[in-house]
């Protein structure tokens, strides 16, 4: 069975020369949850504009993406934008609308849906990311964490089979931050986090892959990457506090 998702020596070059990303191969099974990590700038955020063609500007080199085995080309943009849903990392970027109810109906909208199909599916998000009765709120006067949510609501609109979150937690509260990792751990599709969060990382991904300047240097199982102090802190991370508890060298 294809993965669910596929880099193969996946390159970047913003305009002004800045090599994001070198090289990145990896690919996610159907169904797993995987964790990005790495210091800033490491290119995680631009990895994950790939995923759905966001980056780059255009697609009309070699394909380095592939989606449950299909490459990621111009001619399937549409059907791509569909399967793979991206959260930016900063909700501001993503909400336009006058009130909530038309953030969260954009992407079905493009879908060809009836209104009632685009309400159901709008009700259906809302109430995934427990914002209820937030139909008629304007988005720029939510808190932060509702925003995120609103957007994350946007997402899940879409029914996406590829979820990719950038730093879904960042700034978030600690019961906003409880909230929101139940509801990933809830979701059924397959899922890839950039975040700076590694207790997320241990406690939803069974994998992380550790990217430093644009390339990968390190994946494999959660806990025992990120139990591995030396490379940790190579890479500018912390060993979480939750796997300090065990002392996998008997110390
Ligand atoms: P991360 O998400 O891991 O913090 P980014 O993907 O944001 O990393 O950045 C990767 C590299 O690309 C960094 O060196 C960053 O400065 C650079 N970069 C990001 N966005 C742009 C941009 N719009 N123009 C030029 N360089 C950029």
């Amino acid at each position: 069975m294809s993965a669910a998702l596929e880099l193969r020596n996946l390159r970047y070059r913003y305009g002004d020369g800045t090599e994001a990303l070198r090289g990145i191969s990896f690919s996610v099974a159907e169904g797993e949850c995987v964790g990005l990590i790495g210091p800033n700038g490491a290119g995680k955020s631009t990895l994950l504009l790939h995923l759905n063609g966001i980056l780059p500007e255009r697609l009309d080199g070699a394909p380095a993406v592939f989606v449950f085995g299909e490459p990621l080309t111009e001619a399937v943009l549409d059907k791509m934008r569909r399967a793979v849903g991206v959260l930016f990392q900063d909700p501001d970027d993503q909400l336009f609308c006058p009130t909530v109810f038309e953030d969260v109906a954009f992407g079905p909208r493009q879908f060809g849906l009836s209104e009632a199909g685009v309400a159901a599916r709008v009700s259906a998000a809302l109430k995934r990311a427990g914002l209820e009765h937030f139909e008629k709120r304007s988005p720029i006067h939510l808190s932060h964490g509702e925003k995120r949510r609103v957007c994350l609501a946007g997402v899940l609109a879409c029914e996406p089979r590829v979820l990719a979150l950038d730093e879904p937690t960042s700034d978030l509260d600690p019961r906003g931050r409880r909230e929101l990792k139940e509801l990933l751990r809830q979701l059924p599709v397959t899922k890839i986090i950039a975040t700076h969060d590694l207790e997320l990382v241990v406690e939803l991904c069974s994998r992380a892959i550790v990217l430093d300047r644009g390339e990968v240097v390190a994946q494999g199982p959660s806990a025992s990457l990120l139990a591995d102090e030396p490379l940790m802190l190579a890479h500018g991370l912390e060993m979480p506090h939750i796997l300090r508890h065990h002392h996998p060298h008997g110390g």
